[in-house]
Protein backbone atom coordinates (compact mmCIF):
# COMPACT_ATOMS: atom_id res chain seq x y z
CA UNK A 1 0.00 0.00 0.00
CA UNK A 2 2.53 1.91 0.84
CA UNK A 3 5.45 0.99 -1.33
CA UNK A 4 2.09 1.87 -4.26
CA UNK A 5 2.06 5.56 -3.02
CA UNK A 6 5.46 5.98 -3.01
CA UNK A 7 5.64 4.87 -6.60
CA UNK A 8 2.45 7.02 -7.45
CA UNK A 9 4.65 9.88 -6.12
CA UNK A 10 6.98 9.64 -8.11
CA UNK A 11 5.60 9.05 -11.51
CA UNK A 12 3.72 12.58 -10.30
CA UNK A 13 6.61 13.73 -9.29
CA UNK A 14 8.41 12.73 -12.44
CA UNK A 15 5.34 14.56 -14.21
CA UNK A 16 5.89 17.46 -13.09
CA UNK A 17 9.82 17.85 -12.70
CA UNK A 18 11.30 17.34 -15.96
CA UNK A 19 14.55 15.68 -16.15
CA UNK A 20 17.45 18.58 -15.39
CA UNK A 21 21.29 18.62 -16.05
CA UNK A 22 23.21 16.72 -12.51
CA UNK A 23 25.43 19.79 -11.93
CA UNK A 24 23.32 23.12 -13.05
CA UNK A 25 19.77 21.64 -12.91
CA UNK A 26 19.14 23.06 -16.33
CA UNK A 27 15.98 21.75 -17.81
CA UNK A 28 16.85 18.26 -20.25
CA UNK A 29 16.05 16.21 -22.51
CA UNK A 30 16.91 12.86 -20.47
CA UNK A 31 17.43 11.62 -16.60
CA UNK A 32 20.95 11.12 -15.37
CA UNK A 33 23.50 13.56 -17.47
CA UNK A 34 25.10 16.52 -17.35
CA UNK A 35 24.19 19.76 -19.91
CA UNK A 36 26.85 20.09 -22.93
CA UNK A 37 28.34 23.10 -20.89
CA UNK A 38 28.08 20.97 -17.45
CA UNK A 39 29.92 18.12 -19.51
CA UNK A 40 32.43 20.37 -21.42
CA UNK A 41 33.77 21.58 -18.33
CA UNK A 42 33.73 18.25 -16.86
CA UNK A 43 37.44 17.13 -16.90
CA UNK A 44 37.23 13.59 -17.49
CA UNK A 45 40.08 11.77 -17.62
CA UNK A 46 41.40 9.01 -20.77
CA UNK A 47 44.69 7.46 -21.73
CA UNK A 48 47.60 8.20 -22.30
CA UNK A 49 48.03 7.63 -18.27
CA UNK A 50 50.31 5.71 -15.65
CA UNK A 51 49.84 1.99 -15.74
CA UNK A 52 49.87 2.06 -11.93
CA UNK A 53 48.40 5.71 -10.51
CA UNK A 54 45.89 6.56 -13.68
CA UNK A 55 47.18 10.17 -13.87
CA UNK A 56 47.21 11.78 -17.28
CA UNK A 57 50.35 11.91 -19.83
CA UNK A 58 50.80 14.89 -21.76
CA UNK A 59 51.85 12.26 -24.75
CA UNK A 60 51.55 8.39 -24.98
CA UNK A 61 54.88 6.58 -24.09
CA UNK A 62 53.16 3.40 -24.84
CA UNK A 63 51.34 0.64 -23.33
CA UNK A 64 52.75 -0.54 -19.37
CA UNK A 65 54.43 2.99 -18.80
CA UNK A 66 55.00 4.65 -15.14
CA UNK A 67 54.61 7.89 -14.07
CA UNK A 68 57.88 9.52 -11.96
CA UNK A 69 55.53 9.31 -8.76
CA UNK A 70 54.62 5.45 -9.15
CA UNK A 71 58.27 4.78 -9.72
CA UNK A 72 59.40 6.47 -6.87
CA UNK A 73 57.11 5.30 -4.18
CA UNK A 74 54.76 2.01 -5.93
CA UNK A 75 51.74 1.74 -4.26
CA UNK A 76 50.84 -0.70 -2.24
CA UNK A 77 47.28 -1.44 -4.72
CA UNK A 78 47.89 -2.62 -8.30
CA UNK A 79 46.37 0.23 -10.34
CA UNK A 80 44.08 2.98 -9.57
CA UNK A 81 41.98 4.88 -11.91
CA UNK A 82 39.25 7.52 -12.11
CA UNK A 83 37.06 9.03 -14.14
CA UNK A 84 37.64 12.47 -13.62
CA UNK A 85 39.93 15.00 -12.09
CA UNK A 86 38.77 16.65 -8.94
CA UNK A 87 37.67 20.39 -9.90
CA UNK A 88 34.65 22.15 -11.77
CA UNK A 89 31.76 20.16 -12.00
CA UNK A 90 33.04 16.56 -10.82
CA UNK A 91 33.53 18.13 -7.40
CA UNK A 92 30.23 19.81 -7.42
CA UNK A 93 28.86 15.79 -8.00
CA UNK A 94 30.91 14.56 -5.48
CA UNK A 95 29.80 17.25 -3.17
CA UNK A 96 25.82 16.68 -4.73
CA UNK A 97 26.14 12.96 -3.97
CA UNK A 98 26.30 14.19 -0.07
CA UNK A 99 22.73 16.28 -0.05
CA UNK A 100 21.16 15.65 -3.98
CA UNK A 101 19.26 13.23 -5.67
CA UNK A 102 21.92 10.78 -4.87
CA UNK A 103 20.24 8.01 -6.65
CA UNK A 104 20.29 10.16 -10.17
CA UNK A 105 24.56 11.05 -9.40
CA UNK A 106 25.30 7.90 -8.32
CA UNK A 107 24.18 6.17 -11.88
CA UNK A 108 25.75 8.87 -13.64
CA UNK A 109 28.85 8.92 -11.91
CA UNK A 110 29.28 4.49 -11.53
CA UNK A 111 28.45 4.86 -15.60
CA UNK A 112 31.77 6.95 -15.68
CA UNK A 113 33.42 5.44 -13.43
CA UNK A 114 32.45 1.71 -14.87
CA UNK A 115 33.95 3.45 -18.03
CA UNK A 116 37.19 4.55 -16.87
CA UNK A 117 37.74 1.37 -14.86
CA UNK A 118 36.63 -1.23 -17.67
CA UNK A 119 40.32 -3.00 -17.66
CA UNK A 120 40.05 -3.57 -13.97
CA UNK A 121 36.49 -4.69 -14.01
CA UNK A 122 37.11 -6.97 -17.46
CA UNK A 123 38.05 -10.18 -15.24
CA UNK A 124 35.29 -10.25 -13.10
CA UNK A 125 36.90 -9.06 -9.67
CA UNK A 126 34.80 -8.32 -6.70
CA UNK A 127 33.61 -5.23 -6.69
CA UNK A 128 33.58 -3.60 -2.53
CA UNK A 129 33.12 -0.08 -1.18
CA UNK A 130 35.73 1.92 1.32
CA UNK A 131 33.51 1.13 4.32
CA UNK A 132 32.65 4.19 6.87
CA UNK A 133 33.19 3.19 10.62
CA UNK A 134 29.84 2.23 12.04
CA UNK A 135 29.50 5.95 14.13
CA UNK A 136 29.94 8.09 10.96
CA UNK A 137 27.30 5.50 8.97
CA UNK A 138 24.85 6.50 11.79
CA UNK A 139 25.56 10.09 11.77
CA UNK A 140 25.20 10.12 8.22
CA UNK A 141 22.63 6.93 7.04
CA UNK A 142 24.48 6.17 3.82
CA UNK A 143 28.27 5.06 2.65
CA UNK A 144 28.83 7.19 -0.66
CA UNK A 145 31.27 4.81 -1.88
CA UNK A 146 29.01 2.02 -1.79
CA UNK A 147 26.45 3.71 -4.06
CA UNK A 148 28.96 4.33 -6.37
CA UNK A 149 30.24 0.87 -6.15
CA UNK A 150 26.83 -0.68 -6.52
CA UNK A 151 26.04 1.01 -9.24
CA UNK A 152 29.96 -0.16 -10.99
CA UNK A 153 28.92 -3.40 -10.13
CA UNK A 154 25.81 -3.00 -11.75
CA UNK A 155 26.91 -1.58 -15.09
CA UNK A 156 30.23 -3.87 -15.42
CA UNK A 157 27.85 -7.49 -14.13
CA UNK A 158 30.60 -7.91 -11.24
CA UNK A 159 29.98 -9.11 -8.20
CA UNK A 160 29.08 -6.39 -5.25
CA UNK A 161 30.59 -7.31 -1.72
CA UNK A 162 29.00 -4.35 0.21
CA UNK A 163 30.70 -5.89 3.68
CA UNK A 164 33.84 -7.31 2.72
CA UNK A 165 35.91 -4.64 4.74
CA UNK A 166 35.41 -3.27 7.79
CA UNK A 167 36.52 -0.01 9.53
CA UNK A 168 37.57 -1.56 12.87
CA UNK A 169 38.61 1.75 14.47
CA UNK A 170 36.96 5.29 13.62
CA UNK A 171 39.12 7.67 12.41
CA UNK A 172 39.67 11.06 11.93
CA UNK A 173 38.51 13.39 8.96
CA UNK A 174 41.27 12.70 6.28
CA UNK A 175 40.71 16.42 5.42
CA UNK A 176 43.23 19.04 6.08
CA UNK A 177 45.36 16.06 7.63
CA UNK A 178 49.38 15.80 5.69
CA UNK A 179 49.98 12.58 3.50
CA UNK A 180 52.34 10.99 6.48
CA UNK A 181 49.33 11.92 9.22
CA UNK A 182 46.73 10.47 6.56
CA UNK A 183 48.52 7.69 6.41
CA UNK A 184 49.00 7.42 9.87
CA UNK A 185 45.44 8.10 10.77
CA UNK A 186 44.13 4.75 8.81
CA UNK A 187 46.57 2.53 9.62
CA UNK A 188 45.16 -0.79 11.09
CA UNK A 189 41.89 1.36 10.48
CA UNK A 190 40.39 -1.45 8.22
CA UNK A 191 40.02 -5.70 8.34
CA UNK A 192 38.42 -8.14 5.62
CA UNK A 193 35.64 -9.39 7.66
CA UNK A 194 35.90 -12.57 8.47
CA UNK A 195 33.11 -14.00 6.43
CA UNK A 196 34.81 -12.36 3.46
CA UNK A 197 37.90 -13.99 4.20
CA UNK A 198 37.97 -17.27 2.01
CA UNK A 199 35.97 -15.41 -0.61
CA UNK A 200 38.81 -12.77 -1.19
CA UNK A 201 41.78 -15.34 -1.17
CA UNK A 202 42.78 -16.24 -5.08
CA UNK A 203 40.69 -13.45 -6.22
CA UNK A 204 41.08 -10.02 -7.79
CA UNK A 205 39.39 -7.23 -6.08
CA UNK A 206 38.26 -3.84 -7.01
CA UNK A 207 37.88 -0.89 -4.17
CA UNK A 208 35.82 1.39 -4.88
CA UNK A 209 35.40 5.26 -3.35
CA UNK A 210 34.41 8.86 -4.19
CA UNK A 211 37.78 11.14 -4.69
CA UNK A 212 41.71 9.49 -4.42
CA UNK A 213 43.67 12.28 -2.50
CA UNK A 214 46.67 10.91 -1.45
CA UNK A 215 45.57 7.15 -1.35
CA UNK A 216 46.08 6.65 2.62
CA UNK A 217 42.21 4.71 3.10
CA UNK A 218 43.07 2.53 -0.19
CA UNK A 219 45.95 1.80 0.33
CA UNK A 220 45.08 0.80 4.33
CA UNK A 221 42.35 -1.65 2.67
CA UNK A 222 44.45 -3.06 -0.24
CA UNK A 223 47.34 -3.79 2.39
CA UNK A 224 44.74 -6.20 4.60
CA UNK A 225 43.12 -7.76 1.33
CA UNK A 226 46.25 -8.69 -0.35
CA UNK A 227 47.36 -9.99 2.87
CA UNK A 228 43.87 -12.01 3.08
CA UNK A 229 45.26 -13.56 -0.50
CA UNK A 230 43.46 -11.07 -2.57
CA UNK A 231 45.33 -11.95 -6.08
CA UNK A 232 44.84 -8.05 -7.22
CA UNK A 233 43.67 -5.15 -5.48
CA UNK A 234 42.97 -2.06 -7.99
CA UNK A 235 41.15 0.75 -6.96
CA UNK A 236 38.01 2.30 -8.83
CA UNK A 237 37.44 6.45 -7.81
CA UNK A 238 35.44 8.77 -9.31
CA UNK A 239 37.35 11.77 -8.70
CA UNK A 240 41.55 11.99 -8.71
CA UNK A 241 42.75 15.08 -6.92
CA UNK A 242 45.39 17.01 -8.34
CA UNK A 243 45.34 15.49 -11.59
CA UNK A 244 47.18 17.67 -13.48
CA UNK A 245 44.89 17.33 -16.58
CA UNK A 246 47.98 17.52 -19.91
CA UNK A 247 46.77 20.91 -21.97
CA UNK A 248 45.11 20.47 -25.39
ZN1 LIG B 1 24.66 21.77 -16.58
Amino acid sequence: MLAGFAAGARRTARLVLPPTCLSCNVPLAEDHALCGSCWARTPFLSPPWCMRLGRPFSFDLGEGALSPQAIASPPVFDRARAACAFSGPARDLVHGLKYADRAALARAMGRWMARAGAELLKDKPLVMPVPLHRTRLWQRRFNQAALLAREVARMSDVPLRLDALERVRATSRQVGLSARARAQNVRRAFRVSPDAAGLVAGRPVVIVDDVFTTGATVSACARVLKRSGATRVDVLTFALADADIPAG
